[in-house]
């Protein structure tokens, strides 16, 4: 049947995107839908991304650590790991934070509509409804009105060509469900998903090779700062091969053989007890009857909008994974905001300066805002700043002096521009450098800024120190 409910927003899409759009929405009084597929809500981000993984790497770090406090006098048997019940207490840590989203759903009497939705016009949208764990259609349609739309429909997977079907054969979803550790695995795509995952199944018990197309792991992040992570993971993998394609991907009864093709790969096939294909992500534009609405969609499926996060359709705006790179899901909750507070009539910008980006391995990389190969690139004069953890008590002391801090300044302004932070939490510290960065920061503003000591984010107020010249903590 078909009710021809009139909502002032329908969202599409639950992700982080979707309920934070939906939420700011109905906090400004507006009548507002979801409309989402999936049983739960959190979109990639909570049921197959971010939650889960950081679930997963936190016992794996546990376990790292417990291993190096061998050094200091401290030793425990190897650890016994029961799989089930590891990834149930995954599955407990997502079911927790999504079911928690349903209650802040039905707070703010957002209405959640459970289906395939689809444009129909610039002011309608049809949705099949589904039901059950996946994205089973029942055969019942309803149709629902607005005034405003929202699109966060998100990414999925990029699946290789060449690659059969094989449960020995994994996206980062199939990474996540933990079925078995394997002997041998392959990771194709040295991003951060890949390494995250590689991370959890290599302290698992697993050996890690890595096959990657351009010239690094962890593009983005300078290379000075992945190299201290390369250099802490080396016992991770037999085989790290950088400028590499992979050409043939063949599943036989005692394992999956991949073929690779670049200078250092190995003449002969590989095999394999698991492989990750972890080689990026596409949009859904092409898949949620924009051209019905309107709304342009890119060759590749990327939804383009203005800063105000608006299509070439006024009053249909779009955000998060769908609307291109970082495909972040910070980033997707800050455009969010802006959407929703534009569709209540208020004039919102998305005007972030930066935005970082972490991998959460062991140590982590977190890098925000000019990179010193980029500046190269770009021929931005910077003065950068490094302190090396070695100097620093704390981290000598946590058994982490390889890490390090580094802030770059613009070189005419002297204003922070971008830094990066290796080591263990820098994740949890980089915010501080968003901020001196979003503030229009000096190295002064932060080396005078009185960090608690001994922290290993006190690293950010030594490193500006070494800008001004006057750290006294290195020799
Ligand atoms: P999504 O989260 O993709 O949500 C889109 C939603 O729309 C989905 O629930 C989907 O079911 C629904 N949908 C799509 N089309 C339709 C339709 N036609 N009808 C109904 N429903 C539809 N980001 C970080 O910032 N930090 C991390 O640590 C991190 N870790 C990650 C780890 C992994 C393994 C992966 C895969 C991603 C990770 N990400 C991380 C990226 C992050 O998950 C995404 O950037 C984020 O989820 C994007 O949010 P979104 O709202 O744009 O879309």
């Amino acid at each position: 049947g078909s009710s021809d409910a009139e909502y002032d927003v329908v969202v599409l899409g639950g992700g982080p995107g979707g309920y934070s759009a939906a939420f700011a929405a109905a906090d400004e009084g507006l009548k507002v839908a979801i409309v989402e597929r999936y049983a739960t809500l959190g979109g990639v981000c909570l049921n197959v991304g971010c939650i889960p993984s950081k679930a997963l790497l936190h016992n794996a770090a546990v376990i790292d650590e417990i291993k190096e406090l061998k050094a200091n006098g401290i030793e425990y048997p190897a650890p016994k790991i029961d799989i089930d019940q590891l990834r149930s207490y995954k599955e407990k840590v997502v079911a927790r934070m999504t079911g928690g989203l349903a209650g802040m759903a039905k707070t703010r009497k957002v209405d959640i509509i459970r289906g395939n939705g689809r444009y129909i016009d610039p002011h309608h949208i049809e949705v099949k409804l589904t039901s059950g764990e996946g994205k089973v259609e029942t055969g019942e349609t309803t149709t629902l009105a607005f005034k405003n739309t929202i699109i966060a429909a998100g990414s999925r997977v990029v699946n290789l060509p060449f690659i059969p079907e094989d449960p020995r054969i994994v996206d980062s979803t199939g990474a996540l469900a933990l079925k078995f550790v394997p002997e041998k695995m392959l990771i194709i795509g040295g991003g951060i998903i890949g390494l995250e995952m590689g991370t959890v199944y290599s302290t698992l018990g697993a050996r890690l090779d890595v096959v990657e197309m351009m010239d690094g792991l962890m593009q983005g992040a300078d290379r000075d700062m992945v190299r201290i992570w390369q250099k802490k993971n080396e016992h991770r993998f037999d085989n790290i091969m950088l400028n590499t394609k992979t050409t043939a991907v063949e599943a036989r009864e005692d394992g999956i053989y991949v073929t690779f093709e670049g200078a250092k790969a190995p003449a002969e096939p590989q095999r394999y007890d698991l492989v990750l294909v972890a080689a990026g992500r596409a949009p859904n534009g092409k898949l949620i009857g924009a051209e019905n609405a309107g709304v342009s969609v890119t060759d590749r499926g990327f939804i383009n909008v203005d800063k105000q996060m608006r299509t070439n359709v006024p009053h249909i705006y779009a955000i998060g994974d769908i609307v291109g790179q970082p495909m972040l899901a910070h980033k997707a909750v800050h455009e969010a905001h802006v959407a929703a507070e534009n569709c209540a009539g208020h004039q919102a910008y998305f005007d972030a300066r930066v935005i970082p980006g972490v991998a959460y391995t062991n140590p982590e990389v977190a890098w925000v805002g000019m990179t010193e190969d980029q500046a190269k690139k770009e021929g931005v004069k910077i003065n950068k700043a490094v302190f090396p953890w070695a100097a620093s008590g704390r981290a000598v002391a946590n058994g982490c002096s390889e890490g390090a801090t580094k802030l770059i300044f613009d070189a005419d302004s002297g204003l922070i521009i971008g830094g990066a932070i290796v080591g263990p939490s820098a994740g949890d510290m980089i915010g501080e450098i968003c901020l001196a960065i979003e503030m229009g920061c000096d190295a002064d503003d932060i080396g005078r800024t009185i960090h608690p000591h001994p922290t290993l984010g006190e690293s950010i107020g030594m490193a500006a120190e070494v800008a001004m010249g006057t750290c006294t903590d290195l020799p």
